[in-house]
């Protein structure tokens, strides 16, 4: 098993899917974690749920397209424990609509939050990683990045610009140590994919060759490899964990 003992691990959407997944997986890795979500009333019922299975996390819900927020808990992670790690930028939402019944300004919010706030949570965290000379910033990316999709054309777009955002700044701060990379998820098995019904579910299977839809579990230990030393040559990759599925 890795170890992540006294790392200093903050994901963002840790409350629920992947990012709570992720979280449990670090924590249980023996990392400090630190969990933002976007209510208190989530993070509450999620710290909840963990410390039922003996989990300390901590919880925040910083306001993401606000720096100033950000910067404000961050400087009370780094009073607190001196460094931060690991960086997890996993909050996101996406999109289904056709372009004609897209607002303008519903295309900026998938934005704002799949891209602006993963830019601002780097921002946030680099001087410190600099500083440390040694740091971890993982994405969430999808398989839409390289593919596209047929309709809610702001989701692929956002994480095209995942992908952009992550090979660059791994060319940006390697000189400094920090390594950047984005896992790219296939279909996971989710809340929403879960409450599918048989007939829509049935066919998604059959189109990918593992012959499975991916857990929640197999992303966080996508996350822990590349968070690892074992991925210590590894920087600016973006990380398909699809089964093969390809579409
Ligand atoms: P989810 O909806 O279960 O979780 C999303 C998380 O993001 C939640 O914790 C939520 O609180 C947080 N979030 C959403 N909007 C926010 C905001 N404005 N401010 C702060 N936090 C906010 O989704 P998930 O399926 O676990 O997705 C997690 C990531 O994985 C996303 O980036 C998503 O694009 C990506 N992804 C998921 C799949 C999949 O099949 N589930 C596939 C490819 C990529």
């Amino acid at each position: 098993m890795l170890d992540f003992i006294d790392k200093v691990v903050i994901v963002t959407g840790g409350t629920r899917g992947i990012g709570f997944a992720t979280v449990k997986s670090f924590a249980e890795a023996g990392a400090k974690v630190i969990l933002f979500g976007s209510k208190k009333e989530s993070v509450a019922k999620a710290m909840d749920l963990l410390q039922k299975e003996g989990l300390k996390v901590e919880g925040y819900f910083p306001n993401l397209n606000s720096l100033t927020e950000i910067n404000k808990v961050i400087t009370e992670i780094i009073t607190k424990y001196k460094h931060i790690d690991i960086l997890i930028n996993n909050a996101g939402i996406s999109a289904d609509k056709k372009i004609e019944e897209t607002t303008p300004e519903e295309f900026a919010a998938i934005m704002d939050i799949n891209v602006k706030a993963m830019f601002n949570m780097c921002k946030a965290v680099t001087p410190y990683m600099k500083k440390q000379k040694a740091g971890v910033i993982l994405n969430t990316s999808s398989m839409v990045s390289i593919y596209g999709q047929p309709s809610g054309v702001g989701y692929p777009a956002s994480k095209f610009a995942v992908n952009g955002l992550t090979i660059s700044l791994a060319r940006e701060l390697a000189p400094f140590n920090i390594r950047v990379n984005a896992v790219a998820p296939g279909i996971i098995k989710t809340d929403m994919v879960e409450s599918l019904p048989e007939e829509v579910i049935a066919p998604l299977i059959k189109s990918i060759p593992l012959g499975r839809i991916g857990e929640v579990s197999d992303i966080a230990n996508a996350f822990l490899f590349l968070a690892s030393p074992k991925a210590s040559y590894i920087t600016g990759a973006i990380l398909p964990v699809d089964g093969a599925a390809r579409n």
